[in-house]
């Protein structure tokens, strides 16, 4: 498969370049030339396969010579044989509603499922090329962990993770900095996600020193943690089995994990509506309702993965809108860039084909929480009840599937505030909070950064 960039649709790119690039230097997201949807009789074939044959078979014509399809046959088997669902991810029933649980991975979020697979194409590609690589990641608290249990160990790489110092869960940050593997190294900035997110793309777009470290990034801008996810949509659809079209929920957040069930329908999947649920930092709720997309300042709130205001992959989408003009897209870019930038009418429409959006405050999410506590007697984390909440408030709970994101020991303060009790770890996990975290503060400055990276590898 041909890659290009969205703010260069001449230039053709390989799965390894792109996959290594993570972004592409003109700025831009990479994406496919073209998406050959599969036939009705294809997708008819994938329906009885267990979850890694199904992986394989809709990874396989995204990675060309990448590697070969036994290889990939063996690194999915890798990736998810230490999760705790057989299955990889689980379905539960609430009421009408379907409940997709994606968190029953090494670092209990939806993270892992592209991340594991991730860290074993790192370990495959090095196998061949045997030059040291330096992975640089933000996060906003759950992909950071992900990231360096999937690459902690592996040979010729450094994972650096930043993310924001005192905004993400005690759990969340224990779960990164309490690994003690000697190419894991975690930074704390002062500042928000989106502070994380400029930082990384700074040290990108900075040819010389990116060159000089050979770094590679494996943020949700990477195409190939969009293909991993777009998998469960299509192993969620087939379980449900009812034949009709399904809406699926997505708490968002950097609009990656809902770009992936859009790929799905792009390949073929009957999927009706792709809901965006998001918490009160709602720039992709205002943009989807009625065409702002005017940056606000980040609040804080219980639901911590979804504080942006920045959502890359929104990039991919608005390319599309745009017939795949990479230059429009490059002066849409630069709009949003200056905070000017409003969706008009015409392609608001064409938006609103494929998504809707909601949005749940603070005390709706909690109540939230609450509610299926009493109804159900499970216990939910604050992101998925965003994502069930915005199916309630639309009213479209028939033939519809809430993509749960996390395990809800991960944010404990929300759950303590909904049912005031606590979310225990899973045993496996209860090591981390006897364990001596290691991370490093620094200023909201991209010089400290490189120097911290540059000094960190010499050592
Ligand atoms: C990352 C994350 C999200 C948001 O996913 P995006 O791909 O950034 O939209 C939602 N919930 C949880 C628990 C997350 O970790």
């Amino acid at each position: 498969m041909e890659y290009i960039s969205t703010r260069n649709n001449q230039k053709i790119f390989t799965f390894r370049d792109i996959f290594l690039k993570g972004l592409a230097e003109d700025g831009g997201l990479f994406i496919p030339k073209s998406v050959k949807p599969f036939s009705n009789e294809e997708i008819n074939n994938l329906k009885n396969l267990s979850y890694n044959d199904l992986a394989t078979e809709i990874i396989h014509p995204f990675i060309g010579d990448f590697m070969s399809k036994d290889d990939l046959i063996s690194s999915i088997s890798k990736s998810y044989s230490n999760f705790r669902a057989k299955n990889v991810v689980k379905i539960n029933e609430l009421g009408n509603l379907k409940v997709l649980e994606l968190f029953h991975g090494p670092t209990l979020a939806f993270k892992d499922i592209a991340m594991q697979l991730i860290g074993n194409f790192y370990e495959h590609h090095l196998k061949v090329e045997q030059k040291k690589i330096n992975i640089i990641v933000a996060t906003s608290g759950d992909t950071g962990a992900a990231a360096i249990d999937a690459l902690k160990g592996k040979k010729n790489l450094n994972v650096f993770v930043l993310h924001p110092n005192n905004r993400i869960s005690p759990v969340q940050r224990k779960l990164m900095t309490t690994n003690d593997a000697s190419n894991v190294f975690n930074i704390a900035i002062d500042g928000n996600f989106d502070d994380c997110q400029n930082l990384v793309k700074t040290m990108f777009n900075d040819e010389k020193f990116s060159k000089t470290i050979n770094m590679s990034g494996v943020n949700s801008i990477n195409w190939a943690r969009i293909i991993a996810q777009a998998v469960y949509y299509f192993y969620a659809y087939f379980k449900v089995g009812t034949g009709e079209p399904l809406s699926f929920s997505v708490p968002t957040g950097n609009f990656g994990d809902i770009y992936a069930g859009y790929l799905a329908k792009k390949l073929g999947l009957p999927i009706d509506k792709l809901i965006v649920a998001t918490n009160k930092n709602d720039i992709l709720h205002r943009a989807i309702s009625g065409g702002d997309y005017t940056q606000k300042k980040v609040m804080e709130t219980n639901t911590p993965s979804m504080d942006i205001q920045i959502a890359s992959n929104f990039e991919r989408l608005l390319f599309d809108v745009k017939g795949c003009n990479s230059d429009v897209t490059k002066q849409l870019m630069s709009k949003i860039k200056n905070n000017t930038y409003k969706i008009d009418n015409e392609d608001l429409d064409k938006i609103k084909k494929n998504f809707i959006s909601e949005m749940l405050d603070e005390n709706e999410t909690i109540k939230m929480i609450k509610d299926i506590n009493d109804e159900f007697q499970i216990v939910i984390d604050p992101h998925t009840a965003v994502g069930i909440g915005a199916v309630k408030k639309l009213g479209i709970e028939k033939n519809c599937v809430v993509l749960s994101t996390a395990h809800p020991c991960k944010f404990p303060k929300a759950i303590e505030d909904a049912i005031s009790k606590a979310e225990n770890l899973p045993e496996s996990l209860r090591y981390i909070n006897d364990r001596t975290e290691k991370f490093e503060v620094l200023a909201n400055n991209i010089k400290k950064v490189k120097d911290y990276v540059t000094s960190s590898i010499r050592n």
